[in-house]
């Protein structure tokens, strides 16, 4: 049984699924490994054609491929930015700029793919053509996307010379083009800044203990305030009593097992701790992310809701930025500024010593146990107490005691 199609080591693959994609013979399997990743395993089908190899993007002809068209236009890409979108950012996770490209994309008739979740909270990419059926794909999800069998569609839908956006992680759009293996002039991708992504199972065990603590069924759940700019748990829950939904929400990513472990790389693909696409030149015709520290570059800027990073990396990128920058509020910036405060932008995620024991933790002694421990800040109850005496009014008091007696010393 040959696997993994480049190498068998799970570090060169991140799951993108451009392999299964192109095999006619259905000879490819995506399994599940024991931490719940996708992994293509060849069947008996296989008649060793070599295509899926020439599709994966850690292939060295991909690699070289890439390379050699940034090499190309590196003088002049990426120009970058800071903007966000008056009327779009509340909803999403910075500052709206995915909704503007996605609504200016189904404006021409064309079809938007990003990742949505399913009614059992399933994550996958999904094919959107019609503005309302947008909103699921708003907002980031700290987890892996399943992209199914949407690069076949996706290229189905170009031959028709239709007009095609697709947001995804970098190594995502790194597999599209690999798959496609030639420009089209209806397509224009967009990847993610991307710190790395744990695996559906992960959150299946979140949702599980979130589900039994609250003693209800989860019906919505967000990764970010939306209103507001940063990490935050929002878990929405049936109440078929009082026939309405119950909101528990917790204000920082310090609060949320999940959060916290997703935040400091505890549970990512092994991919992503050696991630190849962490870098600029940039493998999609636009970078999307949040504008961290943009108050130290652009003080005016409003940024109470959510400033975002967009690079644009190619006379691709260029044309669909053009199109919409008239609809935003943007400033030029540099991808130097950017990644001062954004390190993914220029490198991958160090792994940390938890990395090659946490899901084996999680099987033998239950999510839970290790939510308490090993998923706990150790700023947990500081952050708890704090909040506690905000509601009740008594932390406004003593920082107004604080400043009176700082300024009587
Ligand atoms: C796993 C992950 C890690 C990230 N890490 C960083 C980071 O370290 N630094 C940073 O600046 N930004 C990071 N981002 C990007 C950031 O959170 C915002 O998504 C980005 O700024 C776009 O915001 P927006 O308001 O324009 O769009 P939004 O409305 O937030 O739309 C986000 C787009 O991303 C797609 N998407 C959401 N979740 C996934 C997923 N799991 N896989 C693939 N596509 C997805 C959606 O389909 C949508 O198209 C990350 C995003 C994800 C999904
Ligand atoms: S070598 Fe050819 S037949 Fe075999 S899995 Fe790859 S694409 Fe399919
Ligand atoms: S094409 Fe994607 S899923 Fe297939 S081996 Fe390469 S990286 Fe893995
Ligand atoms: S860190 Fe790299 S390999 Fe991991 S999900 Fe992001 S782009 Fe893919």
């Amino acid at each position: 049984m040959s696997s993994f199609i480049v190498s068998n080591r799970k570090e060169d693959c991140c799951g993108c699924r451009a392999c299964d994609n192109i095999c006619a013979h259905h000879a490819i399997d995506m399994i599940a490994d024991e931490e719940g990743f996708l992994y293509p395993i060849k069947n008996d089908n296989c008649i060793d054609c070599g295509l899926c190899e020439k599709v994966c993007p850690y292939s060295p002809i991909n690699i070289e491929n890439e390379k050699a068209k940034q090499d190309k236009i590196k003088s002049i890409y990426p120009k970058t930015y800071a903007a966000y979108s008056e009327k779009d950012r509340i909803g999403s996770s910075s500052g709206g700029i995915f909704y503007t490209l996605a609504k200016h994309i189904i404006e021409k008739n064309g079809t938007v793919y990003g990742a949505a979740f399913d009614d059992d909270f399933q994550l996958h990419h999904v094919a959107v053509r019609s503005l309302d059926d947008l909103k699921p794909l708003r907002g980031s999800k700290y987890l892996q996307s399943n992209t199914g069998h949407i690069f076949s569609d996706i290229r189905d839908r170009l031959k028709k010379e239709e007009y095609v956006l697709f947001v995804g992680t970098p190594c995502q759009v790194a597999g599209l083009r690999a798959f496609l293996r030639k420009d089209y002039s209806t397509l224009y991708t967009a990847d993610l800044i991307c710190h790395g992504t744990p695996s559906q199972w992960m959150f299946d065990q979140h949702k599980a203990y979130l589900e039994n603590k609250y003693k209800a069924k989860l019906v919505d759940y967000h990764f970010r305030n939306e209103e507001m700019w940063g990490g935050c748990e929002i878990a929405d829950f049936a109440d078929p009593k009082k026939g309405k939904i119950r909101r528990h929400k917790l204000p920082s990513y310090d609060l949320s097992p999940y959060l916290y472990s997703f935040m400091y790389a505890f549970d990512y693909r092994h991919s992503c701790y050696e991630c190849p696409f962490a870098k600029v030149p940039r493998i999609g015709d636009i970078t999307l992310g949040d504008y961290w520290g943009i108050k130290n570059v652009f003080p005016t800027m409003d940024s109470s809701r959510g400033v975002s990073a967009i690079l644009v990396n190619s006379p691709q990128g260029e044309v669909i930025w053009n199109e919409i920058k008239d609809s935003l509020i943007y400033k030029e910036s540099d991808f130097n500024t950017v990644g001062l405060e954004n390190k993914n932008l220029l490198k991958h995620t160090e792994k940390p010593s938890i990395r090659d024991s946490v899901y084996k933790l999680v099987k033998e002694r239950g999510y839970e146990d290790v939510a308490n421990k090993e998923f706990r800040s150790p700023r947990f109850k500081a952050i708890k107490k704090k909040i506690l005496l905000q509601k009740v009014g008594i932390w406004q008091l003593m920082e107004i005691v604080h400043n009176v007696l700082k300024r009587l010393k």
